[in-house]
């Protein structure tokens, strides 16, 4: 069953939601912020809701240099709820979540976080439906809210999405339902899909990894790792231990697999000491090793790494060279 809620009303269920100030929301076009009475739902924010699950540093556990002493773990507090994702983005989540399934950070954020999506104009670099992704099916989402004139579709995914509905919604008509179902069949019609995956599972991985065209779309490539910090799917990271004095704390920070120590063994030894190594690594992780392992591309097709690569990199000419092997 879906809700309806009049727009005008937006602000009182955000407040609502805000109860505990502890609403985060996308409140301009770079990205997620603490709730301060405005909220940005009409385009794409450059930076996706990753941080909130993998945050730029995240304290693991605190230690002493003492003989005996047992280290501390740290593990996050609080509740958090999310207003105004991509479904892209809470897709992203559930794609990580499988590979942190045995993380207790990850996990416990991702049990303390609420995430109420809502349905946008596509953008031109948008291609979700070509990477498998259903907008209106809300993956990862505890609500599904479609803007449509001057209501809000409001659709609960979860039971805990269901205790967060507006106090002023109403249930929807049949006119409302239909116009829901409607917006939902359209962009269903029109929706770009590739049969790209199905050709790629079944390609041999060694004639991919050999395959002459990674040196030259590699070439313009500044191993620059933008596109690994933007990318809503991206999920490496570095531990490292900041320690003062007899007291430290081990820090979880993200990486980025552009970079040349990221590779890098304790030994001196890097696998992928070349930027075309790096770059056919990042490619072939999301489009074959991910795809082999659970049956999806680890992308979402936001279109951030495109938008953003200072060499006009854009990904579709290399899974376009992908789909030709
Ligand atoms: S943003 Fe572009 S130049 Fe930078 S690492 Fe990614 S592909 Fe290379
Ligand atoms: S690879 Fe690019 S398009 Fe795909 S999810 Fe990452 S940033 Fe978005």
């Amino acid at each position: 069953m879906r809700w309806v809620l009049p727009r005008k009303d937006l602000e009182s269920w955000l407040v609502f939601l805000n109860r505990d100030e502890n609403l985060i929301v996308p409140d301009g076009s770079q990205g997620f912020l603490k709730y301060q009475g405005k909220v940005f739902l009409e385009g794409k924010p450059r930076l996706s809701i990753k941080e909130f699950f993998l945050p730029w540093r995240e304290p693991l556990l605190s230690f002493e240099a003492i003989p005996g002493v047992i280290p501390t773990p740290c593990l996050p507090t609080g509740k958090k709820i999310i207003f105004g994702v991509l479904p892209c983005d809470a897709k992203a989540i559930t794609l990580i979540a499988r590979v942190y399934e045995k993380d207790l950070h990850f996990q416990e954020r991702l049990r303390n976080t609420v995430l109420i999506g809502v349905i946008r104009k596509k953008e031109e670099s948008c291609f979700c439906t070509a990477m498998g992704v259903d907008p209106f099916k809300g993956e990862g989402l505890d609500i599904l809210v479609l803007p449509k004139d001057d209501i809000l579709l409001i659709e609960p995914l979860t039971p805990r999405g269901k205790e967060l509905l507006p106090e002023g919604a109403r249930e929807a008509s049949t006119e409302e339902e239909n116009l829901y179902n409607e917006a939902m069949e359209s962009f269903r019609k029109t929706a770009f899909v590739s049969p790209l995956w199905e050709k790629l599972k079944k390609t041999e991985l060694l004639p991919l990894y050999e395959a002459p065209f990674w040196e030259e779309l590699s070439f313009p490539c500044l191993n620059c790792g933008v596109c690994t910090y933007l990318c809503p799917t991206c999920y490496c990271f570095d531990v490292q231990d900041e320690v003062v004095g007899a007291k430290g704390i081990r820090v979880r920070l993200p990486d980025s697999c552009m970079f040349l120590l990221y590779s890098q063994h304790a030994s001196g030894h890097n696998p992928r000491k070349t930027p075309l190594a790096r770059f056919r690594n990042r490619f072939m992780h999301k489009f074959k090793y991910y795809l082999d392992e659970y049956g999806e591309p680890l992308c979402v097709g936001c279109g951030r790494c495109n938008d953003a690569c200072p060499a006009g990199i854009n990904l579709w000419d290399i899974l376009k060279a992908m789909g030709e092997v």
